[in-house]
């Protein structure tokens, strides 16, 4: 058994957090290789060190002097390494990084230096061994990463040294220039490394006991959801639910490598398995609502003409209006004489008067209605497909507490229903819809 462990920035914010992290990785002689964030927050206000280096990059290029900021960052370090009772020697490293400190150095090398600092100390105090990303994370030069080669490099790394820490957040190009992903991404470096040595599961630890089935400052002390799919997952993420950074999945889902989301403070906590799909009897006792996440500020965008299913193409010509003006569309529920396009507002509020004008010109509906203002929810489920009832249940919940919905769109693949409400009924609707999926099993 092998396991892949990436630890969040709230995760490592402190020597306390770093001891924590020690129990778990000491609890379970299968976690073999940990990927650190870099010091997150230790309170409220406090600053991630990541944002720290982004500031201190800011300083540089302009020109203004970054020895207090850079003072900060290294006092975070110092804290963990005095805590701890490292020895290594920090301020060799510090050293080393402030040497290189111009202003040409990439802001993609200061800001990668929150997770290599962090991953050093990690190793030390773990008595693993550190690898640099740099030595095996490749990114093409079109910013992508080259997999296969990342995937290599690594597995030969582990074969020699089993018990590693990584850092997160970065790789580097072939000329050896480093890298970072999109804010967040060390997720992303975890799921490549547990694609990379085949392991059989990727845990990514962090400051909540999973994914909770409905939002936290919505619903009061949400159930974690136990077992999601990946399909699921994608769609409560989509509409909403923050959960990893949206390119983990693929690697691991490639793999078929389970993944669970864990909690640092609670480590016994069962947290929630992602996985491709669930053999039928761990689904017993799964409820038909998986999860559910929402979005406010849409637009519903009506088109009538009577007979327009005679007419070859509307639809055609409706969304290349919308493709002009470069709007993305999320929805296109639909009758006989009419569909609607539903889209986010911040992409049709500056243009809308031009957006209509252009679709009269195009289509020459009998009308066009807009409606504001609109909350989707996503109500999401594996086992909604199997159920019959369920669809009924939902919206009579929904009528028995005067919500009104505006649209309602099923993918076809029946793991999720969408619906359309005015967004003053947002958090009342969340807040039945949870209810309901506490009930429902
Ligand atoms: N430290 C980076 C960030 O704050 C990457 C990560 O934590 O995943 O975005």
């Amino acid at each position: 058994m092998l396991k892949v462990c990436k630890f969040g920035g709230s995760s490592l914010a402190s020597g306390e957090s770093f001891e924590k992290v020690k129990k778990i990785i000491d609890a379970d002689k299968s976690r073999m290789v940990v990927v650190v964030s870099a010091p997150g927050k230790r309170f409220k206000d406090d600053i991630k060190v990541t944002d720290l280096l982004y500031i201190c990059h800011a300083h540089i290029k302009y020109s203004v002097p970054f020895t207090d900021i850079f003072e900060q960052i290294k006092e975070r370090y110092r804290l963990i390494h005095k805590s701890c009772g490292l020895t290594q020697d920090i301020e060799y490293e510090f050293d080393k990084i402030a040497s290189s400190l111009n202003k040409k150095t990439s802001v993609d090398y200061i800001v990668s230096r929150g997770e290599y600092l962090n991953a050093r100390l990690m190793a030390e105090y773990l008595g693993f061994a550190f690898v640099d990303s740099a030595s095996w994370l490749v990114f093409n030069f079109n910013g992508k990463v080259d997999f296969e080669r990342s995937y290599k490099n690594l597995s030969k790394i582990i074969e020699e040294n089993p018990r590693v820490v990584i850092p997160g957040f970065y790789g580097a190009t072939p000329d050896g220039n480093i890298k970072t992903f999109s804010r967040g991404g060390s997720d992303i470096t975890g799921a490549i490394a547990a694609a990379a040595i085949n392991a059989d599961m990727y845990e990514n630890w962090t400051d909540v006991s999973g994914i909770m089935t409905a939002d936290p400052r919505i619903v009061d002390n949400p159930r974690p959801i136990e077992n999601v799919t990946f399909a699921e997952l994608r769609e409560l993420s989509y509409m909403g639910a923050d959960v990893l950074h949206e390119e983990t999945v693929f690697p691991v889902r490639q793999k078929s490598i389970p993944l669970y989301i864990k909690n640092t403070n609670d480590m016994n906590a069962r947290g929630t398995l992602i996985m491709e799909s669930f053999p039928d009897d761990e689904d017993k006792n799964s409820h038909f609502i998986t999860g559910i996440s929402g979005k406010k500020n849409f637009s519903i965008i009506t088109i009538a003409k009577s007979r327009m299913n005679d007419e070859i193409g509307y639809v055609r010509r409706t969304l290349e209006v919308f493709e002009r003006f470069q709007v993305p569309i999320e929805h296109i529920p639909s009758s006989i004489d009419s569909f609607s396009v539903v889209v986010a507002s911040s992409h049709v509020e500056n243009c809308m008067h031009e957006i209509i004008s252009a679709l009269n010109d195009a289509v020459n509906p009998d009308s066009i209605k807009i409606d504001n203002e609109i909350s989707l929810i996503a109500i999401v489920g594996r086992k909604l497909a199997s159920n019959i009832g369920i669809a009924g249940k939902i919206f009579t919940a929904l009528g028995e507490n005067d919500i009104n919905i505006k649209m309602i769109e099923q993918g076809a693949d029946e793991i999720n229903i969408i619906i359309g409400v005015s967004d003053r009924n947002f958090k009342k609707t969340i807040k039945v819809l949870y209810d309901l999926s506490e009930v429902e099993q």
